[in-house]
């Protein structure tokens, strides 16, 4: 049974969808009927799937518009958000709204032909503590989940103007990896996009460290 719960499950989403063929279709029929979990998660995507399912993919075609390149990250970033989140949670636990997206995109769906969308792209931020020994400097961090790696958005003053300062993600395995640089504005605010290969689930935070690698600055995620 909770082998069969958690293969299903990873169906949902194509299920929902009108996706499975008639084996995986029955075999999805027969689990909903003795698992209320996988009812309870059915009925959350259901009305995205409803959405997605007006979107007629033939007619479409080649003459579709191709879906924002930020729309494929930000559907992989949530993901590894809520993976993040439930870190103790096995990989089949994401939530069926992400893997309905996620097969939207694989089908290609042109999402703009649907008016319900939202245009706009999704910018995922999560806020993370920073703290350091000198209390000239004042800072604030954002992280963003890309799928490339995370991206730190650094809001700082009070690091010695002109002088240059060194940024890189901490790893669970132990590891620093170069993030980049900047040059200190003193007083004045800076904000700094600084970009490391080191993904969000990999990532535990972040050291800055001046041009003696004295660590003026750390962020723990
Ligand atoms: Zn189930």
């Amino acid at each position: 049974m909770n082998d069969a719960h958690r293969s299903l499950r990873e169906l949902l989403g194509a299920y929902a969808l009108d996706q499975l063929d008639d084996h995986e279709r029955i075999a999805v029929d027969a689990h909903l009927a003795g698992c209320p979990d996988c009812r309870a998660e059915l009925d959350e995507i259901a009305p995205v799937a409803q959405s997605l399912r007006l979107v007629d993919l033939d007619r479409l075609g080649q003459l579709a518009p191709a879906p924002p390149a930020s729309l494929g990250d930000a559907v992989l970033a949530r993901i590894q958000i809520e993976r993040a989140r439930r870190r103790e949670a096995p990989r089949w636990a994401l939530p069926a709204a992400a893997v309905v997206a996620a097969i939207a995109l694989g089908a290609g769906v042109g999402w703009v032909a649907h008016p319900d969308v939202p245009d706009q792209p999704v910018v995922l931020l999560e806020a993370v503590e920073v703290a350091g020994p000198d209390a000239r400097i004042s800072a604030s961090a954002d992280l963003v989940p890309h799928t490339w790696g995370v991206e730190i958005k650094l809001t700082a003053s009070g690091f010695e103007a002109g002088a240059p300062y060194r940024v890189a993600v901490t790893t669970v395995d132990g590891n620093k990896v170069p993030a980049g640089e900047f040059l200190g504005t003193g007083a004045k605010q800076m904000k700094c996009n600084l970009n490391s290969s080191v993904l969000r689930d990999q990532a535990t935070g972040f050291e800055v460290t001046d041009s003696a690698g004295t660590l003026v600055l750390t962020s723990t995620f």
